[in-house]
């Protein structure tokens, strides 16, 4: 059933989320969050009709949407990996727009506001133990990040059903969700973070969460299946970070994993026969969930900021083009 629903909507989700203002005194760009999926934002240094710009997504959560509400308008295509489909999360947006609360939650190890990777996995746990006398299930997950595309871990194909494997990073099995809370302490404290002049915490490598899901019901047939969420680095520019060396080098990666990935889900949307897989690490290791009978869903993030104007454009428009609708 979950994937009946899902497959009258298309394989191809974009999603965008606003985050609250943290400053009462900062003007918003937003002028309008309509509940099919339109947004309207305003450019602030233009007469109110020139300066406004309409987009359509499938959905926009304004910044009163809650973690569960968030997660619920999720749910059924999360479930779908019990079903054996393969499944893509991506939180994309600039440093500081909201991608690691979607995706994670508040740092600081608080139970409350718990995001996506959390509630998808207690939610695939109680699947599983619901439907325990029908079919067994066993749960994986790994933790991956990819920095400087050439720093990142092999990535080698395997001949099984389950497509790529990374060999250097571990596989977890995982029972409960507390397991699943300290593994992600772990990542956390593993991440690479360096000082830019907008955030001086701002993740500069992509974080995978990879679910790999595998199922033997009565009658002995399997199923294996992974659901891969993805928070990724930073989408704002190299110019306005004002960096150089080392600090360049990684936006320039970063631009170009973000662009690749575009470009994949655009040839995919396009349903265009050559989809780019190859051209970054990132792609390569999400192929088996992107495309196919895979299902995907890109969360855009903004911030309602006047400052963040220029990047809630480039991200609002790359989303744009990402959009099968
Ligand atoms: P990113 O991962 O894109 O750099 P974060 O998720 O770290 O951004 O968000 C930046 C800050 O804004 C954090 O302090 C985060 O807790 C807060 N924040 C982001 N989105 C929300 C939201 N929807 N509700 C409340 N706080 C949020
Ligand atoms: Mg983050």
């Amino acid at each position: 059933l979950y994937n009946m629903v899902q497959d009258l909507k298309g394989n191809i989700r974009v999603y965008c989320r606003i985050r609250p203002s943290f400053s009462y005194e900062a003007k918003t760009v937003i002028d309008f969050v309509g509940d099919d999926g339109s947004l309207v934002i305003l450019d602030p240094l233009k007469p109110h009709k020139d300066g406004r710009k309409v987009f359509q997504f499938n959905r926009v959560f304004g910044p009163a949407a809650t973690q569960d509400e968030v997660f619920k308008d999720t749910q059924p295509l999360i479930r779908s990996v019990m079903d054996g489909y393969n499944v893509c999360i991506f939180a994309y947006g600039q440093t500081g727009s909201g991608k690691t609360h979607t995706m994670s939650g508040p740092s600081g190890g608080s139970m409350k506001d718990r995001g996506i990777n959390y509630l998808a996995l207690k939610d695939l746990f109680q699947l599983s133990n619901r439907r325990k006398d029908i079919i067994n299930y066993d749960i994986h997950v790994q933790m991956v990040e990819i920095y400087n595309e050439q720093h990142t871990l092999e990535i080698r194909s395997c001949t099984g059903d389950n497509g790529l494997s990374l060999p250097d990073a571990t596989m977890h099995p995982v029972k409960s969700t507390t397991d699943v809370l300290n593994l992600m302490k772990l990542g956390e404290v593993n991440r690479v973070v360096s000082c830019t002049a907008i955030n001086n915490s701002s993740s500069r490598s992509h974080s995978v969460l990879t679910v790999h899901v595998h199922g033997k019901d009565i009658s002995g047939s399997t199923l294996h299946s992974c659901l891969h969420l993805v928070d990724l680095a930073g989408s704002e520019r190299v110019d306005k970070s004002e960096v150089t060396g080392d600090r360049l080098k990684e936006a320039q990666y970063i631009n170009k994993s973000l662009s690749c990935l575009g470009d994949v889900i655009t040839a995919l949307a396009q349903k265009s026969s050559h989809i780019p897989y190859r051209n970054s690490k990132l792609t390569l290791l999400l192929q088996d969930s992107l495309g196919g009978h895979a299902k995907t869903l890109m969360f855009a993030h903004v911030s309602p900021e006047e400052d963040s104007f220029g990047e809630t454009v480039s991200t609002l428009k790359f989303a744009r083009r990402v959009s099968t609708i």
